[in-house]
This record gives C-alpha cells, sequence and structure tokens, in this order.
C-alpha cells in the first residue's frame, strides 16, 4: 500500500530534500512549485497526503489549503517558517490538519507524516466484528459512526475533517472525563515532543462551529478552564 504524499514547495531544493527524505521513509511523492499546479494536482491525483508551503508563487499556501478543503478532507500539513507564529493558526483555521515548522529534522517530518497518515491505516485493518451499535456514539443530536469516519447531526452528516473526527471521537469515547490539552495532543495527534497545544484549542474551535447550535454556548466540547477539555454526556 504505497501512500503518496503531494508535497507543494516553491523552493527547488527543499521540495528535493522533501521528496527524498520521505522516498526513504517508505512513501511515494509527487511534487508541485507553484500553488495553482499544487491545487490542480491536490484535487485531481487523489494523494493521501499534502505537505503544503505558505509563501508560495501563484496562489499562497493558506489559499490552496482553503480550496482544497472546500473538495476533500485530505490530510494537510503546512509548512510555516519558524518567524510566522500568526501563519499557524491561519492555516489551522482554514482546514489544516497539522503544521511543521521550518527547519525541521527528519525524525519530526517522518512522525508528523506518519501520525496524519493513521486514519488510512486504521481503514485496512480487517473487520473482525462489524456489530453496527459497537461502532457508534450517540450523544443529544449528534451520531458518532467510529468505523466509517462520519460524524451526523439530527441525521444529517456533517463535513469534518480528520483531526476534527479524532479529537470528537476521543472525548466522546470517554464522556465527562477532562483531558489537558497535552494528554489530547499526546491521544490524538500521536505525538509526543513537537506539538503546540494551540493547535488542540483551534480544532476545538472547528469541531464546535460544526456540532454545536451555538459554538460560544457549548453542549458537547466542554472548557473546563486551567484544566483542558471533556465530552459532554
Ligand atoms: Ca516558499
Amino acid at each position: 500500500m504505497d501512500r503518496t504524499i503531494l508535497i507543494i514547495e516553491d523552493e527547488e531544493h527543499i521540495n528535493e530534500i522533501l521528496t527524498v527524505q520521505l522516498s526513504n521513509a517508505g512513501y511515494k511523492t509527487i511534487s508541485a512549485f507553484d500553488g495553482i499546479k499544487g491545487l490542480e494536482m491536490a484535487l485531481n491525483e487523489n494523494p493521501d497526503l499534502i505537505l503544503l508551503d505558505v509563501m508560495l508563487p501563484g496562489m499562497d499556501g493558506n489559499e490552496v489549503c482553503r480550496k482544497v478543503r472546500e473538495k476533500s478532507n485530505v490530510p494537510i500539513i503546512m509548512l510555516t517558517a519558524r518567524e510566522d507564529e500568526v501563519d499557524k493558526v491561519l492555516g489551522l483555521e482554514l482546514g489544516a490538519d497539522d503544521y511543521i515548522t521550518k527547519p525541521y529534522s527528519t525524525r519530526e517530518l517522518t512522525a508528523r507524516v506518519k501520525a496524519n497518515l493513521r486514519r488510512s491505516a486504521i481503514d485496512n485493518i480487517p473487520q473482525t466484528q462489524n456489530t453496527g451499535d459497537l461502532n457508534t456514539i450517540m450523544s443529544g443530536e449528534l451520531t458518532i459512526n467510529v468505523e466509517r469516519y462520519e460524524v451526523s447531526k439530527n441525521g444529517k452528516v456533517i463535513d469534518i475533517t480528520l483531526r476534527e473526527f479524532e479529537l470528537l471521537k476521543f472525548l466522546a469515547m470517554q464522556p465527562d472525563k477532562i483531558f489537558s490539552r497535552e494528554k489530547l495532543l499526546e491521544n490524538v495527534w500521536g505525538y509526543e515532543y513537537y506539538g503546540d497545544v494551540r493547535t488542540v484549542d483551534v480544532t476545538v474551535r472547528r469541531l464546535r462551529e460544526k456540532i454545536e447550535d451555538d459554538p460560544s454556548m457549548p453542549k458537547y466540547i466542554i472548557t473546563k478552564r486551567g484544566v483542558g477539555y471533556y465530552f459532554n454526556k
């Protein structure tokens, strides 16, 4: 099962380094060197994951991210410069799943890629039990189908990214238990050393906008001030 990763990065030497590192890690890669071509490949080549630089000629990475998200829930990891704190949060707001700060280590890159590809790996596990109810979490107006990666509210399917889904699933499977942002980063994002806890806050905010009637008065994902978040059963 060769996973294909689309690299959208205009700096040729960085694009090449990414290609080599990912190939060495066992992935197939395809490359674009500007935003417009990158968007076209993202929509037509069906990659399993996209590495997306922010500063790009033609169309910037944030715009590419926004446009890809209108059509696809493919995992997107943004590549940001160290000084651009704003880019990170903006990218996440626009629907990116994660970001890597340049310069990054090979270990960090492969850890992030692996963590963000986890859904596909889970999808490939043969189903030993398919008992319907066990795979569905219901709470209030929400139905979370764990196997199909689907959330619906009042029977209507909600458009949700992988990361949003995994966060919701993780919290909903242990209702009323409070998790710190660090704990959520470790369990939902799947890495221990590189994460920024703001990633959790932004993802919670995006999730609330999708599942809550009033995101400022959440009923499902509740903030416990100074501690973390929990799912309200
Ligand atoms: Ca660039």
